[in-house]
């Protein structure tokens, strides 16, 4: 681990999984998206040099919890459950779900998915809001280690629907025009949710993270990043 001379601070590992687009994905072979350039402000505003490292989703989870990576970032959500084992920044975007089926499928309001061949990415709150409606781990449910995966598998047909991220799906249907990709939300059954930088428990990274967040909330680099991905 180095440190950077003038602040003497240590150079961070930040983690990502690039199946997140437009959050964190690959262009070309390198990573990018609205995640990437929020963690480069954040990190630039409290002082800090970093290495990033795109690594599988449960890898990321697993190597925060065990402190080798300092932080992660992925359109993760906060929930109780991640609570229990990691810390989270103040949140900094608002998510909720959404299925992407093929056009044909009769989908009008998420108990539509009982019957369905669902693709939903593991250990993701998509997983969860599936599972909510047809049971934990019914037969039903593929799970896929990204996003991308469960995409891919809708598109050949494996699968007749995925849920998962609202704006990741709003993304890759408007991507893959010629898929004939359709897609729903369904307030009454899908609860909001906040993405927020992932951290092992009890660092002092939290603060300034936490800190430099509201600073780039405040002086507009956010909204600045945030147009230049979602308002464009
Ligand atoms: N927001 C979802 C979760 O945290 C999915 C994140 C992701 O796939 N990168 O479970």
């Amino acid at each position: 681990e180095g440190s950077n001379a003038e602040s003497g601070k240590k150079t961070l590992t930040v983690y990502t999984e690039s199946g997140f687009k437009p959050f964190s994905y690959l262009d070309k072979g390198e990573v990018t998206g609205f995640d990437i350039d929020l963690i480069d402000a954040v990190l630039s505003e409290a002082g800090y040099e970093y290495n990033l490292e795109n690594v599988g989703w449960e890898s990321m989870l697993a190597s925060v919890q065990s402190g080798e990576a300092d932080l992660a970032i992925a359109g993760i959500t906060m929930n109780e459950d991640r609570k229990q084992t990691y810390d989270f920044s103040q949140p900094y975007f608002e998510s909720t779900h959404k299925i992407v089926f093929r056009e044909g499928e009769q989908i009008t309001s998420a108990k539509d998915i009982k019957g369905k061949k669902i693709g939903v990415q593991t250990g993701t709150t998509g997983a969860e809001a599936a599972e909510q409606i047809v049971g934990n781990n019914d037969k039903s449910i593929s799970k896929f280690e990204s996003n991308s995966l469960a995409f891919m598998s809708l598109q050949s047909g494996d699968v007749d629907v995925v849920v998962t991220d609202n704006v990741v799906a709003n993304e890759y249907v408007k991507n893959n025009p010629d898929a004939n990709l359709d897609m729903i939300t369904d307030s009454e059954t899908f609860e909001s949710e906040f993405y927020g930088i992932l951290l092992p428990k009890d660092t002092a990274l939290k603060e300034d993270l936490d800190q430099a967040l509201q600073t780039i909330m405040e002086n507009g680099t956010f909204e600045e990043i945030y147009q230049e991905w979602f308002d464009t």
